[in-house]
């Protein structure tokens, strides 16, 4: 988008690199997106943080990149999701991310190969289940048969969102694994950033981080008006809290364009505040 353009064209690199970002970004953010579905939506600040899934997948991250990262973090059944809203995230986001798979490994991906084995002195011709289970080859799913009974089979779906994204990067930058791909054509690079710049802004709407303004459910605890938080995308720990009420409201951060407004370690003191305000909310109550 900020990229220049000489007479409408882009650079086919510029794809490549958005694409890589928003598949990334989008990475980062699944296990936010999936701890949401268990949780009510809510307006509040700061952003709800899933420290516990951010660990365990940054870890896991160190572990196995890049060839194999593959992870189990995956939309589970949900018998009654709290953030339906999020949910539909999610499931749309992985449909998308493993359509593109599917057809990517259809236009890039060798074939399985054949091996010839000996079997009663006559030669055979059979799939290669080494190179079958290649751990980098995407494998499509495949339909159940009723001739020959054979059940549906989800093929690397089952590992999840994440897995699908690490592969969609590595075709994105078309880097090479043996002779299992050939170059990603640049159209197809070019349909994939679309996915993913799609996906990613409706991970980051589902959790309240495309930069929209967001009102807080709880009052400015200085002059009780209304609070606002505005984030940047992908950024939540970049927001802006500003109070509607103007200079008349007696907090004390500076003033931007007449409204109080918190930014950076100024937060913290709202933090605190608000937490203040509620602690006697309750007192009161009790
Ligand atoms: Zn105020």
């Amino acid at each position: 988008m900020s990229t220049p353009t000489i007479r409408g064209i882009r650079p086919a690199g510029a794809y490549i690199d958005e694409c890589v970002t928003d598949l990334r970004a989008i990475r980062e953010q699944w296990g936010d997106l999936l701890a949401a579905v268990e949780q009510a939506p809510a307006s509040e600040w700061p952003p709800r943080e899933y420290r516990t899934v951010d660990i365990q997948a940054a870890a896991r991250d160190d572990a196995t990149e890049p060839a194999i990262g593959r992870l189990p973090l995956v939309l589970r059944e949900h018998p009654a999701p709290a953030n339906l809203a999020a949910l539909d995230a999610a499931m749309s986001v992985e449909e998308a991310l493993f359509t593109a798979c599917d057809v990517i490994a259809g236009r890039v991906q060798r074939p399985v190969r054949y091996a010839a084995s000996q079997q009663r002195g006559r030669h055979r011709y059979q799939p290669d289940q080494a190179d079958r289970d290649d751990p980098a080859r995407w494998n499509l799913p495949t339909h159940s048969a009723s001739v020959t009974g054979r059940a549906a089979q989800p093929g690397s779906r089952v590992h999840g969102l994440h897995w699908a994204a690490v592969w969609l990067e590595g075709r994105a930058l078309s880097e090479a694994h043996g002779d299992l791909f050939t170059p990603t054509p640049a159209p197809v690079v070019e349909d994939l950033a679309a996915v993913a710049r799609r996906a990613r802004r409706i991970v980051e709407r589902a959790l309240n981080r495309d930069g929209r303004p967001t009102k807080l459910d709880r009052p400015c605890p200085w002059c009780g008006g209304l609070l606002t938080a505005h984030t940047r995308s992908g950024d939540p720990s970049a927001a802006a809290i500003v109070c509607a009420t103007g200079e008349a409201c007696g907090a004390p951060v500076p003033l931007d364009r007449g409204r109080r407004i918190w930014r950076g370690t100024d937060r913290v003191g709202l933090r605190l505040a608000l937490e203040a305000a509620q602690r006697r909310t309750e007192d009161s109550a009790a």
